[in-house]
């Protein structure tokens, strides 16, 4: 692996920086800057996506033919470094990094042509329907029951954890159309529109703040939801391989650009804020440690990404190894997390209501402290979920030690 950048690779880093200066608004950088976990609302994200989408980056993982970039890993590990350093929105479209790999792959002719240009445009919002209330870890035994009645499933149950199915207008969705001795044979995926009667959604409030308006998480309901069978991804039966094919999409992203952010942030505050002897915190020698720890595994992990991503550039598929990047990436998500509350002190307490007002517009806010500390313990709340979503720490290390380990 060269890590040397051609010219090329600088003249390219000079054109995303330029187009970030003049994409990357005012506006949004204070929205950018507000937000209790990187990610702006989604009137917010989706301007950003079509920015990124006239310039035509918006799928830097897609291939050429249905609107991918065709970058080398250089010019990708470039552009997410730029996007993450400048702090540009985080987006979490899943429509785009988890459903649309699944459609190129096993959906039909009309399913492309219906599906993949209203993802790139970012004209339609996708939500996960995978978790329900007895299926996380376990998520074979999904009950989620599609009962064929004519050219339709009828669908009764529900799912949670459904990360913005109040913003989705669609939903990718696993559902029981079968009760085989071997659970996963059972398990058909479907798409869905989210206005097709009978859903109703209920928003889940959680640790990290209010839920008006921009709560993360909700449960799904399904009360004799009518999907038509031309919306079932390829076989019937077949759909534990086609979640299984979305879920190395869903952990294999880069997470070093994010996490290098993240550093930078904590950086500026242990420069400033002072410890109990009055010493600033960078200066304080235990503080020195875990940071220096901590920025060392996210040298580790940036050229573990670099290296796998090389590969996958090449045609290699990540399959289980991205469970790693999953397992490596959050924990130090949450290390840096906590390192950045202990960093802002006394002024990571009281602004999480502060945060939210002025992101609803209230403008009247008088802070006690400086603005940096003033999503630090929201984000560490809401960063407890990293080992929790896209399946537990705990599940990646049983993936490893039986796909990559060989146990
Ligand atoms: C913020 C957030 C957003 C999410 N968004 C979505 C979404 O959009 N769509 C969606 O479908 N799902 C979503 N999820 C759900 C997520 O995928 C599940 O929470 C996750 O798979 C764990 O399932 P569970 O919550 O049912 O916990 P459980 O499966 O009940 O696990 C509980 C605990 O037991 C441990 N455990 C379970 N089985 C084993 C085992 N075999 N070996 C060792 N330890 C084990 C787990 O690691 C965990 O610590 C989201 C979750 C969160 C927190």
């Amino acid at each position: 692996m060269d890590l040397d950048f051609s010219k090329e690779d600088l003249a390219f880093r000079d054109e995303v920086r330029a187009f970030i200066a003049e994409a990357f608004d005012e506006d949004m950088k204070a929205h950018a800057a507000q937000s209790k976990n990187h990610h702006i609302d989604k009137a917010g994200q989706v301007r950003w996506l079509k920015r990124l989408n006239e310039k035509g980056w918006i799928a830097p993982d897609w291939p050429v033919e249905y609107g991918g970039t065709g970058w080398s890993a250089a010019q990708k590990y470039i552009f997410d470094m730029e996007m993450a350093l400048a702090g540009t929105p985080e987006t979490s479209n899943m429509g785009l990094r988890m459903c649309a790999p699944v459609i190129m792959a096993f959906g039909t002719p009309e399913q492309k042509a219906q599906h993949l240009p209203k993802i790139l445009s970012t004209d339609v919002w996708w939500c996960q329907g995978y978790s329900e209330p007895g299926a996380g870890s376990d998520l074979a035994s999904l009950s989620l029951k599609a009962d064929l009645d004519g050219d339709h499933y009828v669908l009764n149950g529900s799912k949670i954890w459904t990360t913005y199915a109040q913003w989705a207008e669609w939903m990718f969705c696993l559902v029981r159309t079968s009760n085989e001795a071997i659970r996963q044979m059972g398990i058909s995926f479907l798409l869905l529109d989210m206005k097709t009667p009978g859903i109703s959604i209920v928003p889940l409030p959680t640790l990290d703040g209010p839920a008006e308006g921009n709560q993360e998480i909700n449960q799904v309901f399904f009360d004799n939801v009518r999907v038509p069978i031309a919306n079932r991804i390829g076989e019937e039966g077949q759909g534990w391989t086609y979640a299984k094919y979305l879920l190395q999409f869903e952990r294999g992203n880069a997470y070093a650009p994010g996490l290098s952010n993240m550093l930078a942030k904590v950086l500026k505050i242990a420069g400033t804020e002072r410890s109990d002897d009055g010493r600033r915190m960078l200066d304080d020698p235990d503080f020195r440690r875990k940071l220096a720890e901590t920025q060392i595994k996210v040298e580790a992990l940036n050229a573990t990404e670099l290296r796998m991503f090389a590969a996958r550039t090449a045609g290699e598929a990540m399959g289980a190894a991205s469970s790693m990047l999953k397992l490596e990436g959050s924990q130090a998500q949450q290390a840096i997390t906590e390192l950045a509350l202990e960093a802002a002190g006394i002024f990571a307490q009281p602004f999480v209501r502060d945060t939210w007002a002025e992101l609803h517009g209230e403008t009247n806010v008088t802070r006690a402290g400086p603005d940096y500390a003033a999503t630090v313990a929201p984000l560490y709340f809401n960063y407890r979920k990293t080992s929790i979503y896209a399946g537990s720490n705990e599940i990646q290390h049983n993936i490893m030690a039986k796909m990559v380990l060989g146990l």
